[in-house]
């Protein structure tokens, strides 16, 4: 089973639109994973039929028991949160959970509880499989989310005998892409011809070679600024990235899009026939 990560060092770069296209490309043997658990859209045109929805289990917050609590304030005085007010009450907002409180406690009055952080679903797709997730506002768990949903999808794709995981992955190079690479067969990372494209890209390409995942890259939207897209491509090879694919600027994504459809469903324009094209490249990139 093969694993591909599509990333950006960025958002914004067209990565969910690649992701989609791929899958219908795919289609019949594909799990699909939206790892961008805190602004996940690949649901917006994979249109999922849910199966299952369960609860992420991640963060806990303290209760304090009232018929054991003498109301000595040590739980107080050790919250460095201030999460704890005069009536020794446990405000579940301003709690982090660390659990210094029942540590303190002298009579055994906390106890520590867990609370949902998010929900992770198993839906189906016209493609097969996906699996994806929503975090709560202001938890800040992503990248644990982020490993529950690739197990899961490990698991859909074992079910399924699917010979391949395509994961949406989240933009940036913080704990939610990390979560998102470990152990993947390769990396995609789409970059824009842009400086902070070229930036972005070699921050997170750095990221994919110290965790040992093969990265390549697909300029997006490349006739924007070719000069600058040859810089990257350029770099990109002195790098020892190769670079799949170069995608122009078409409106007839957008259109796809509001129609509700892959680019290569919707299959007009020259953005559609260089994915098609570049999708051999991809799968032998993975081999
Ligand atoms: S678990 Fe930590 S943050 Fe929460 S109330 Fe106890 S000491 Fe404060
Ligand atoms: S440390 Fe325990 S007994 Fe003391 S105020 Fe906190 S909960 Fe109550």
């Amino acid at each position: 089973m093969r694993e591909l990560v599509v990333i950006s060092g960025k958002g914004g770069t067209g990565k969910t639109s690649l992701t989609a296209s791929f899958a219908a490309l795919a289609a019949g043997r594909v799990v699909t994973a939206d790892c961008d658990v805190d602004a996940p859209d690949l649901h917006f045109l994979l249109k999922p039929v849910q199966r299952d929805e369960h609860d992420f289990f991640a963060s806990q917050v303290a209760d304090i028991d009232g018929d054991r609590c003498t109301a000595c304030g040590s739980c107080r005085e050790h919250c460095r949160f201030d999460a704890i007010d005069s009536c020794h009450v446990v405000d579940e907002v301003a709690c982090e959970g660390c659990g210094m409180c029942e540590l303190v406690c002298p009579h055994g009055a906390v106890q520590m509880r867990s609370v949902s952080s998010g929900r992770w679903f198993l839906s189906d797709t016209r493609y097969g499989p996906l699996v994806h997730a929503r975090l709560n506002f202001g938890e800040g768990n992503s990248g644990k989310l982020v490993a529950r949903v690739r197990d899961e999808a490990r698991k859909a794709a074992r079910a399924a005998a699917a010979s391949l995981i395509l994961v949406d992955g989240p933009p940036g190079i913080g704990c939610p892409v990390i979560a998102s690479l470990g152990g993947a067969t390769g990396a995609l990372i789409v970059t824009e011809p842009s400086p902070s494209g070229l930036h972005d890209l070699r921050r997170v390409a750095a990221v994919c070679e110290h965790f040992n995942v093969p990265a390549a890259v697909c300029i997006n939207r490349c006739d924007l600024d070719r000069e600058l897209a040859q810089r990257i491509s350029s770099e990109a090879e002195k790098d020892g990235l190769p670079l799949l694919g170069c995608i122009p600027y078409d409106n007839n994504i957008t259109r796809a899009l509001l129609d509700g459809q892959t680019a290569v469903e919707y299959g007009r324009g020259p953005a559609s026939d260089n994915i098609k094209e570049m999708w051999p490249g991809v799968l032998k990139f993975i081999e």
